[in-house]
């Protein structure tokens, strides 16, 4: 009687055993699934680095993430930097191991990094190494996460906070960090000032959708006349600055001379010509900003006064 009493706890404690085992099985396999789709929902993917056999364990997204086309998960530390890194250039070996992994540190970095198909995905990576009882690295856990579009918006954004709406030229904002930062220079340069001429009469007799073209074809003639290295935009309302770096008040008079001819050449869609006037300075030692604007407006202003559609240089008695 006892022993089959005995036989009955037994199986009862297996099948209990069993039981727990397998519910555990469950909440194992339910975690895994609910990882990948972590992974998969934040562009991210997976890797582990054993410290012991130099193992790098990649998971499946990972591998699609970056559609390595590899057919097994674990690759030697050479093989995965390598993948990430085939010419060396993003110093990938360096980075991970010696800052990070070696040094222990948590960080996070982000590199271009080219799929089989050429495009540029930009990556970011942040991973953790953790140690051992007696304080020696054991493994190191490595998120990778592709931020192409996030990176493209960004750019987008920064983008617009320098271009006009209009004419898709530089923006005041953009010409005024410019001038800051070639002042802090030892370059020479020069500005031009550029105002159209009677443009209300312009909006007034045809509308403001036509003072609109003039201004966006402006834009246009601009591009198309000046250098890649002269920083183009727009000043404000019909006026435009054009900042030349490395150029002289000469070389700067004879490009605002040429912006001057194709302007006053320009087609419309309303029958009528339009031209501009110009006011010239060059930087010099004693300048600030606002001196060196307030003598090309100056010389913009007597440009007005002599006659307009003509290019004037301010000297002062
Ligand atoms: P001046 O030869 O003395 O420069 O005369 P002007 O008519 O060109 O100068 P004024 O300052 O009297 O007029 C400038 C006009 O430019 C007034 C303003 O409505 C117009 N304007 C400013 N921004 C825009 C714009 O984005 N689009 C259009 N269509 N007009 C604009
Ligand atoms: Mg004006
Ligand atoms: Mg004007």
């Amino acid at each position: 009687m006892s022993k089959s009493i005995n036989r009955f706890y037994s199986t009862l404690q297996t099948d209990l055993i069993h039981h727990q085992l397998s519910q555990r099985i469950n909440e194992l396999e339910f975690e895994r699934h609910t990882l990948k789709k972590i992974q998969k929902l934040a562009n991210v993917g997976v890797w582990k680095l054993n410290h012991l056999s130099y193992d790098v364990e990649l998971s499946d997204e990972l591998i699609e993430l970056l559609a390595l086309g590899i057919k097994s998960n674990t690759l030697t530390w050479e093989q995965f930097v390598n993948l990430l890194d085939p010419t060396g250039s993003n110093n990938m070996h360096t980075i991970l191991m010696e800052q990070i992994i070696l040094a222990g540190k948590k960080r996070a970095f982000e590199h271009c990094f080219f799929k089989a198909n050429g495009q540029c995905s930009y990556l970011k990576y942040v991973c953790e190494t953790f140690n051992n009882t007696i304080g020696q690295p054991h493994v190191t856990v490595g998120l990778i996460q592709d931020i192409t579009e996030e990176r493209h918006k960004s750019l987008q954004l920064q983008q617009r906070s320098v271009t006009d709406e209009l004419t898709g030229l530089y923006n005041r904002r953009k010409l005024n960090e410019s001038l800051y930062e070639l002042i802090a220079t030892p370059v020479e340069f020069s500005i031009i000032l550029m105002d159209m001429d009677w443009f209300k009469n312009i909006n007034d007799q045809y509308g403001h959708l036509a003072g609109d073209e003039v201004l966006m074809k402006t834009a246009k003639t601009l591009m198309q006349t000046c250098k890649s290295s002269d920083i183009i935009g727009r000043w404000g309302g019909e006026e435009f600055l054009i900042i030349c770096p490395k150029k002289s008040l000469e070389e700067a008079s004879k490009i605002a001379e040429q912006i001057r001819a194709s302007v006053s050449q320009m087609l419309f869609t309303f029958s009528s010509n339009v031209t501009a006037s110009f006011g010239i300075a060059e930087f010099s030692e004693s300048d600030t900003v606002d001196s060196l604007i307030i003598r090309a407006d100056k010389g913009l202003y007597e440009a007005k006064h002599s006659g307009r559609n003509r290019v004037c240089v301010h000297k002062p008695f």
